[in-house]
């Protein structure tokens, strides 16, 4: 197949365009800055380099997104504002983009003829909403709300966009996968680790007294990507969504692993108690998205895509390691 890729500069993009070479199909990767596209070529399996193209598009900007769908057998749309430590004045300078490059997307798909389309969304667009009334874990049948108090321009961004792209595949026929992921770890292809490896290389920096009592939902980035190329290569995933999670972890048992690995850093596992970052977050505006999470240790299933799209996760301690 030839696939429309977006974003393919990020941490998770870059190893699904190796992925889909490596399986024989053709990308078109998109990309903002021409001038990073021969770095990202040299990322690719050798023997499939050719079968690599570039074209330009901004998520914000009309310019060129029926052209770059036009050839093309699907689209994977990936990219999406991530700024994960960061809280904009404006949510809407991460939101807008967000919902409005997945609609640019969708509508270049349906443009050109193309019916199969794959959005990365992600596990915030799914646990910050109401509780399941039965007590059962959080899992695909969930949906994050605005009015939730982890509804930070991230979280709005990735759900409000996901919901576009539902209302849009709906109402003009197109084969929609969706795929949200926990926090991606693994490596990285290349030197530049991406928004989510920014964590370890917080803990890593060994500046941090204590870290704070916040659990991640863990997933490797090898199985993001393969949940993308499977998804891609099975029509009968159209029409669903899949949470991918291999397992939650404390961001102390994450220090943990990291400080085995680097023990002469100076690494501190020790957890800050709540109340503790709650005075730090009044003072400190880089913590306050952490306030509405702390101490939150809800179940949730990524037990979907382990059946339907087979992925045999790899556990999420070696994930990070
Ligand atoms: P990166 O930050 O590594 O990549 C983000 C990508 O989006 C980059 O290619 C970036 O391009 C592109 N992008 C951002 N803004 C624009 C824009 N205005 N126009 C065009 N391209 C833009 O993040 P990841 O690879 O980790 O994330 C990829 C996707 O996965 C995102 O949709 C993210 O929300 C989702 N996700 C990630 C998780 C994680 O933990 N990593 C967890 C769950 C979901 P450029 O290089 O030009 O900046």
């Amino acid at each position: 197949m030839k696939v429309l890729l977006t974003g393919i500069t990020g941490f998770l993009a870059r190893r699904i365009a190796h992925d889909l070479l490596a399986a024989g199909h053709h990308v078109r990767g998109s990309l903002r800055d021409r001038g990073k596209g021969e770095a990202v070529r040299a990322l690719m399996p050798e023997a499939a380099a050719h079968r690599l193209e570039f074209v330009e598009l901004d998520l914000t900007k009309d310019d060129g997104w029926n052209e770059a769908a036009q050839g093309t057998d699907a689209v994977i749309h990936t990219a999406s504002p991530f700024p994960i430590m960061q809280t904009p004045a404006d949510p809407q300078t991460i939101i807008r983009p967000a919902v409005e490059g997945t609609e640019r997307a969708l509508r270049a798909a349906k443009a050109a003829g193309v019916a199969r389309v794959i959005l990365t969304s992600s596990v915030v667009a799914v646990e910050n909403g109401p509780r399941p009334e039965d007590d059962r874990p959080r899992d695909e049948r969930d949906w994050s709300s605005a009015d939730h108090p982890n509804a930070n321009a991230y979280v709005r961004s990735k759900t409000e966009a996901e919901r576009a792209a539902w209302a849009f595949a709906e109402a003009e026929g197109l084969l929609l996968t969706t795929i949200c992921p926990g926090l991606v770890m693994g490596p990285p292809l290349g030197d530049e680790a991406g928004t989510s490896l920014g964590i370890i290389a917080r803990i890593l920096s060994g500046k941090d007294p204590m870290v704070p009592p916040v659990a991640f939902e863990i997933v490797d980035v090898r199985d993001v990507s393969r949940a993308h190329v499977v998804a891609l290569e099975t029509p009968a995933t159209a029409g669903r969504r899949f949470l991918l999670v291999a397992g939650k972890m404390w961001f102390a048992d994450i220090a943990r692993i990291v400080a085995a690995e680097a023990p002469h850093r100076g690494i501190s596992t020790r957890t800050a108690p709540r109340l503790l970052v709650r005075a730090l977050a009044m003072m400190d505006p880089a913590l306050r998205g952490l306030v509405p999470v702390l101490g939150r240790n809800e179940p949730i299933s990524g037990e979907k895509a382990r059946i339907e799209l087979g992925i045999d996760y790899i556990p999420p301690d070696d994930a990070v390691r």
